[in-house]
């Protein structure tokens, strides 16, 4: 992976593809790969099975694609905290805010990526342990206090994924928006974080019609809160807060046509008020607008602290290599390409 581009000023957000493996059962009906990855930087979007028709591509409009950089479906979930994540771990210490998303259809590892495995814990995880390690170096330990709050925003609900009961309203008090009531878990060490995440993301709202699976219309946000207290110019002491924002995002699909049509409809239209919220916040910062349409859903009212400004914030798009998902992924990258 090249040198990870550096931040910068203002709000420009980072934006970075990963590519899942083909997984078992994509190979067992004979997909092809139709995303190819070239330096870490490129990639194309392409039907043809000739692995030398890519190239071509070049000159195609709409199929080839350029982000700061993009990971193949060998890339570690360490070597995509590393490059994308871990200096927003930095500026959370220094008390700058950030965030970062996970987009894409379901099925494309935004869960993966986010939280992983109990074998390959992904940037949620890792993001606390690499804190936890930050602090320990710095001379002043005992000083920096993290919490977590893990919550879910389905159908414009909020609820609280570490305290699972009613959902949880937003008041706005001095300090910004706020989730009334939610768990601001005391974390001391990286072992108890694991398992209380899996834990949380299980309180994620599933299917009625398949319980034992998550919900693509929910999104998930852990953020991390670090305060400390750090001497001012005047010599007084003062307190600090860095928070950091991982989002594991809605699926980015439309709407499934199911038997239960007008409760889908009505959930979706919901899902997509705040995807879609979110999107006319990202392309009005990317946009140098001075008006950022935060209030239009719960997700946007919720990151507004998180998302511009001197905030740093980085997407995740996460896509399928096989080519039945050709659509979805053109989808994906698009959408990844208008948040640059
Ligand atoms: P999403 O959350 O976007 O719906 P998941 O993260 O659940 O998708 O991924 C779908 C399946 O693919 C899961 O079984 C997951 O373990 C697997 N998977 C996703 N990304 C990877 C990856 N980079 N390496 C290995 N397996 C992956
Ligand atoms: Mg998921």
């Amino acid at each position: 992976i090249s040198e990870r581009p550096s931040l910068g000023g203002g709000s420009r957000i980072l934006v970075f593809v990963r590519l899942r493996p083909m997984a078992k059962k994509e190979k067992e009906v004979g997909s092809r790969c139709c995303v190819r990855i070239v330096n870490r930087r490129d990639v194309y979007l392409t039907e043809f099975a000739n692995e030398n028709d890519y190239l071509r591509l070049k000159r195609l409009r709409g199929r080839h694609f350029t982000f700061d950089a993009s990971f193949p479906d060998s890339t570690t979930q360490q070597e995509v905290y590393s490059t994308t994540t871990s200096e927003l771990v930095e500026a959370v210490l220094q008390g700058r805010n950030g965030s970062v998303f996970c987009y894409g259809a379901t099925g494309a590892g935004k869960t993966y990526t986010m939280l992983g495995t109990m074998d390959n814990p992904g940037v949620m995880v890792l993001a606390i342990k690499d804190l936890f390690s930050k602090i320990r170096q710095r001379s002043c330990d005992g000083n920096h206090v993290v919490h977590l709050s893990y919550l879910e925003v389905y159908n414009e609900t909020v609820r609280d994924l570490l305290a699972p009961g009613r959902p949880l309203v937003l008041r706005e008090d001095k300090q910004g928006i706020v989730a009334a009531g939610l768990t601001q878990y005391r974390a001391y060490s990286t072992d108890e974080v694991m398992a209380l995440l899996q834990q949380g993301n299980q309180n994620r709202t599933t299917e009625p019609t398949r319980v034992n699976e998550t919900s693509s219309r929910s999104h998930a946000i852990l953020q991390v809160m670090v305060e400390y207290r750090v001497k001012d110019d005047a010599k007084n002491v003062v307190n600090r807060v860095g928070k950091l924002s991982l989002i594991d995002l809605a699926g980015s699909e439309r709407a499934l046509a199911t038997d239960q049509r007008t409760l889908r409809s009505l959930e979706g239209a919901n899902i997509n008020r705040s995807l879609l919220a979110l999107s006319s916040c990202i392309n009005a910062l990317v946009e140098g607008k001075k008006h950022i349409p935060y209030r239009n859903s719960k997700l946007t009212q919720l990151l507004k602290d998180s998302l511009g400004g001197s905030c740093n914030t980085v997407m995740i798009a996460n896509v399928s290599p096989s080519n039945l998902s050709f659509g979805e992924t053109q989808n994906t990258l698009h959408w990844a390409d208008r948040a640059k």
